[in-house]
């Protein structure tokens, strides 16, 4: 009789945590079904295909189909704030159109290099940035109250343009939405896309060299930028990858708008930039409940499929540095010379073997 009872309580328990167990797992199967998008192994053609229905449908999510038609009649009327000569480098503050009615400032750095044109950085600061934050102290050139500059950022905006590149930076970290219709992500997007569009119109910069970086919310805008502008060669996102369950907790939801979960998770996004370079970085340092390496490494075996399927899976990176929530600035440089600079380091080492 003891047994008995003893075998229908294990019976029952076993019952019951099984569907406590099971619970969870159902709910996530729930989200990742309303991943309609999911990238999945294909065929090269059919990959490229899907990138451009998954960008599409993206731009419309985004409300942005409409305005992207009309960009190039938008001029930037240029109106130059401050300028300094910082001896390697000349630093411009410019205010431009980003829209037919809204204007925008950003801070342009110039190399004083000979060799023109040059490759060119869209750096991107975070949350509480803003334009300097990527930069040096030193960088600094306009008026007004400034936020300020982050050690985060390890200044990597300053070092680029010590090493030989253009770079420009704006403000995103805004959490208000700016004009009628819009969303806040599209509005942020589109400024960086502009960047884009600005440095093009700049002589010193070689438009087929263009990367961008940034960490955390920098990192995610690198993440669209790099996604959705395919004038970007190469991309490094900082202190981001992860998952969109992931960020459902703890974090500013200013990354979430409608539609966008049924449709993709940021691997899906990433996986939108292949067979371009992407380098992303998390830190050791960062706890579970922030850009944890264990779930960026999960994130990363996604994104490699695509890279494998459009035969570049060299072309991928998982940078995981010993330090938390910051830019890995070697790790950085080295992916920008790797990918915007290879001809420059290749001719120094060459011209040094000539010289023994
Ligand atoms: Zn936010």
């Amino acid at each position: 009789m003891y047994n008995h009872r003893r075998i229908i309580i294990a019976i029952v328990f076993a019952f019951l945590s099984n569907s406590v167990l099971l619970a969870a797992p159902k709910q996530d199967q729930a989200i990742s079904q309303q991943r309609s998008m999911k990238y999945t192994s294909r065929p090269k053609e059919d990959a490229r295909t899907w990138q451009e229905e998954v960008r599409a449908k993206l731009f419309l999510l985004l409300k942005m189909d409409n305005s992207l038609q009309g960009r190039n009649s938008i001029p930037f009327s240029a109106k130059e704030l401050s300028r300094a000569d910082r001896g390697t480098y000349l630093i411009i503050e410019v205010e431009i159109n980003s829209t037919s009615s809204r204007r925008i400032r950003v801070v342009v750095t110039i190399p004083n290099s000979k060799d023109k044109p040059v490759p060119a950085v869209v750096c991107i600061g975070g949350h509480g940035s803003d334009l300097y934050s990527p930069y040096d102290p030193k960088t600094i050139v306009g008026q007004g109250p400034r936020k300020k500059t982050g050690s985060i950022y390890k200044e990597f905006g300053t070092v680029l343009t010590e090493t030989g590149y253009v770079t420009i930076s704006t403000t995103v970290s805004q959490h208000e939405v700016y004009e009628k219709d819009r969303l806040l992500m599209a509005e942020r997007l589109w400024d960086l896309i502009r960047c884009v569009d600005y440095l093009q119109s700049i002589a010193e910069v070689d438009n087929s060299r263009i990367g961008c970086a940034g960490l955390s919310l920098g990192g995610e805008m690198a993440m669209w930028l790099g996604a959705m502008d395919k004038r970007i060669a190469a991309t490094v996102s900082a202190g981001f990858l992860t998952t969109m369950d992931h960020m459902e907790q703890n974090h500013c939801m200013c990354w979430k708008f409608e539609g966008l979960r049924e449709q993709v998770d940021f691997a899906d996004v990433y996986s939108l930039i292949a067979p371009r370079p992407l380098q992303c970085q998390n830190g050791m340092l960062e706890p579970a409940s922030q850009f944890y390496v264990p779930l960026a490494r999960r994130a990363m075996e996604e994104i490699r499929t695509i890279y494998k399927d459009l035969e570049r899976p060299e072309n991928v990176i998982l940078d995981v540095h010993g330090e938390g929530h910051v830019i890995d600035l070697p790790g950085l440089i080295y992916f920008f010379e790797k990918h915007l600079y290879e001809n420059r380091w290749k001719q120094k080492i060459y011209d040094m073997r000539s010289k023994r």
